[in-house]
């Protein structure tokens, strides 16, 4: 149902604009045509048809002769407005009464009331943005970290799409010259420059190989970063946590994760929300059970970027590194190795180089902790404001485009046809539009907009 409806019509949508939840003041918007009118009739101060665009007005909002509340209107006129049509937002208190009578007064006049995403699919409609920047509309308001913010801002300043864009117009080019050289078959002509072609080809290639790298720690980063606490039973891993929710002074959340045994944490540092899996409970109880709970860590585990190996600094470690590889049934690649309670050591007794040796109890050596986790993420492509692909729609695009392109490179290697490397690089480029919106089909489009909350 919803698929057949995201089209453009010249209906004037409304929905309230702000969260649900009681504040101080609410927002209510209406895009369209009839926009300035519908509200006019409810205002009373001054005529908004009147007004200049990027205006503010204050007056009563009116039903049948009752004043509803004093409220603020912005006008907004079309093309230079959020959806590229006539805008009104009416700033209200954030009562949920008021919220409804001026909801219902704009649908009595004719608003209709706005689907998920609908104000955002029009401003891409309109051409105001692209697909990859309405998508980092809605990551925008989820965004609860610096980084996580930080991607979505970049993206929605069109950095995705630039990038992007510059790539498929030179492909274009070539597209169009092998297209030529198709009309030309009978004469034997070569347009596009094999040598000139290749070298755009594989500079491609490392673009999107390249993007697609940068997926690893982009996902990471929006939903939290994985990190999986593996390590025996009592060598100080809720400790440890502590610990690192005091050095931060911030912890989002804490629950029970899927599994009943497993605790969540997730802690932001330096700006990154980190997703911290500990198994409970465990503790004291017999060799048999503690494995089972390492297993249930390890399952964790496979899936965390971050893996982190907790060790009692008081036995040995090398044993224990060693334990608990057996106990992992994959191959743990660069675990980050942590040896807790050397509170309880000699001094100088700091001997395995790649390790970081904390006391979790007395807070020591948890900011380096702190550090190493954000140094793993590799995230100075982040601050020298590099794209960062955060979206697995756009990480799906890029693997399909990656395909086509290296196909049309072995083509290209090996002499073959033309036709062939035209289809090749017509199926690249289709899956590069995909991300910037230029290709789109309604599934796609309605599973993108309708994951936007009402009113965005
Ligand atoms: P878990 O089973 O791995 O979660 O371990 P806990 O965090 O419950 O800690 C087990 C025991 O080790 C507790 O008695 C802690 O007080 C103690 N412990 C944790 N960290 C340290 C540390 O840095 N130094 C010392 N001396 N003891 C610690």
């Amino acid at each position: 149902f919803y698929l057949c409806c995201m089209i453009i019509d010249n209906d004037t949508i409304c929905a309230i604009a702000s969260g649900s939840g009681k504040g101080a003041l609410s927002i209510i918007r209406l895009s369209g045509n009839k926009a300035i009118d519908i509200c006019n009739s409810f205002f009373h101060s001054k005529n908004l048809n009147e007004q200049k665009s990027h205006t503010l007005h204050f007056g009563t909002f009116k039903k049948n002769d009752s004043i509803i509340d004093e409220v603020v209107v912005s006008v907004f006129r079309q093309p230079n407005s959020f959806t590229g049509e006539d805008i009104i937002e009416v700033s209200c208190h954030g009562s949920s009464y008021i919220q409804q009578q001026i909801l219902h007064s704009f649908v009595q006049a004719g608003a209709r009331l706005a689907k998920a995403g609908e104000f955002t699919f029009r401003a891409y409609a309109n051409g105001k943005m692209d697909l990859s920047q309405a998508e980092s509309v809605a990551d925008l308001i989820a965004s609860d970290s610096k980084a996580a913010h930080q991607l979505a801002i970049h993206q929605m300043r069109g950095g995705f799409s630039d990038d992007l864009s510059q790539l498929r117009s030179e492909l274009i080019q070539f597209a169009s010259l092998m297209e030529l050289e198709l009309d030309f078959s009978e004469e034997d002509v070569e347009f596009a420059d094999r040598k000139k072609m290749l070298d755009l080809l594989q500079h491609i290639q490392s673009v999107l190989e390249h993007l697609m790298n940068s997926f690893k720690v982009g996902n990471a980063i929006k939903n939290g970063v994985p990190v999986a606490i593996i390590g025996k039973p009592n060598v100080g891993k809720s400790t440890l946590l502590n610990a690192l929710i005091n050095e931060e002074k911030a912890i989002v959340s804490s629950q029970a994760g899927t599994t009943r045994d497993v605790i969540e944490d997730v802690v932001q540092i330096q700006g990154i929300s980190f997703r911290f899996f500990d198994t409970a409970g465990l503790r004291n109880t017999m060799d048999e059970i503690e494995s089972i709970g390492i297993q249930k860590a390890i399952e964790h585990a496979k899936k965390a970027t971050i893996l982190l190996f907790l060790l009692d600094a008081t036995q040995v470690i090398e044993t224990q590194i060693e334990e608990l590889q057996k106990l992992a049934n994959f191959p743990i690649t660069n675990p980050l190795i942590v040896i807790n309670k050397v509170d309880l050591l000699p001094k100088n007794s700091h001997t395995i180089k790649e390790a970081i040796y904390i006391s979790a109890k007395n807070q020591q050596g948890v900011s380096e902790l702190s550090s190493q986790l954000v140094n793993r993420l590799g995230m100075d492509s982040l601050n020298n404001g590099n794209t960062i692909v955060s979206n697995a729609r756009h990480f799906e695009a890029l693997q399909n485009a990656l395909k086509y392109i290296k196909q049309s490179i072995d083509n290209l290697n090996n002499g073959l046809s033309s036709e062939l490397n035209s289809l090749d690089i017509k199926q690249a480029l289709f899956h590069l539009g995909e991300i910037t919106g230029e290709i789109t089909t309604d599934d796609l489009l309605d599973s993108i907009f309708s994951n936007f909350c009402i009113g965005k």
